[in-house]
């Protein structure tokens, strides 16, 4: 617990008191409606889903095998823990039919360690089939949905090819929340096109809604993107944040969303980190743990001021 924002491990002793739980990533073979032809074949011009899937996730194993893979992993140094099950690759509701969806879900519920689903996907791969599922699993467990917003910009949303709108995260949210599942916002700092204030405005109208978190991640440049081709090409220009630049952001950020949500929403995260091969830029060589630690400094500073 840091005394300048509600962080991730509040969050979640909040939701899990007295308990510590860690998310195993698991890689449950989905697809992306944005990348299978279902909305579009070329995916947001940013993503490679490698840069973001833990390399030990493999789609070749049950998910009741990566699961307790993961937590052997763990269990030696921490054996009391307990563990959250993260639908992380791709897009975690998008699969042909809802029975395998709710097969899926039921097979990680069924760990005994299991004490929570956390699975990410997209605002308009929410049908209602999908919500009733949802609702069903939240019965057994605590299930928690992390929606990729990235921006509330409409124009940025079009550029970078994600195929919905804000208008669609806003109505998801609202749907999860009416049925009580708790969600969590994913959101892109230095999209282009995008300023500060453009950034923060995005965290204000996140702020607005019924969502419980809220995940940062700075732009960053991956290899054999379409994005990184159409900068090569001149078709887009884009600057990447330099760390300093960033950290300066991150701290407005913070009070942000400690103004418009009264430190109601949590911040999970601030930066990502996709294996350093893959990265064109920013290369700012620090771990996550490191930035949040140079972010920590300022925040104390400022308070000192
Ligand atoms: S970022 Fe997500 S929605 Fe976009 S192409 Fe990649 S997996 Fe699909």
């Amino acid at each position: 617990m840091n005394p300048y924002y509600k962080d991730y491990s509040e969050y979640l002793g909040e939701i899990w008191p007295g308990i510590k739980v860690q998310k195993l990533s698991i890689d449950a073979g989905f697809s992306c409606p944005n990348r299978d032809g279902t909305i579009s074949t070329g995916g947001c011009i940013y993503c490679d889903n490698r840069s973001f899937t833990p390399r030990y996730c493999s789609a070749s194993d049950s998910i009741s095998e990566q699961l307790r893979k993961g937590r052997d992993f763990f269990r030696k140094k921490y054996p009391e823990m307990k563990y959250l099950a993260y639908f992380q690759s791709f897009t975690g509701t998008h699969v042909s039919a809802p029975e395998i969806l709710e097969r899926m879900y039921e097979e990680a519920v069924a760990d005994k360690d299991i004490v929570g689903v956390i699975i990410g996907t997209r605002p308009d791969s929410l049908p209602e089939e999908t919500i009733k599922i949802l609702e069903r699993l939240n019965e057994k467990t605590h299930v928690i949905v992390e929606i990729g917003a990235e921006t509330s910009f409409d124009a940025t949303l079009q550029l970078i090819n994600r195929r919905h709108t804000w208008g669609d995260v806003e109505g998801a949210v609202q749907t999860l929340a009416d049925r009580g599942i708790d969600t969590g916002l994913h959101l892109i700092a230095g999209l282009p096109g995008e300023d500060e204030s453009m950034i923060l405005e995005t965290v204000s109208r996140a702020c607005r809604l019924p969502v419980r978190s809220i995940k940062m991640h700075q732009m960053q440049i991956i290899r054999n993107t379409p994005m990184h081709r159409m900068i090569e090409r001149g078709q887009l220009r884009l600057k990447p944040y330099e760390c300093q630049e960033y950290l300066d952001l991150c701290v407005k950020i913070v009070n942000r969303v400690n103004s418009v949500s009264g430190r109601r929403i949590a911040i999970e995260r601030f930066v990502a980190q996709a294996p350093p091969e893959m990265v064109v830029a920013p290369k700012w060589g620090l771990k996550n743990y490191e930035f949040t630690n140079l972010l920590l400094n300022r925040l104390r500073d400022q308070q000192q001021d």
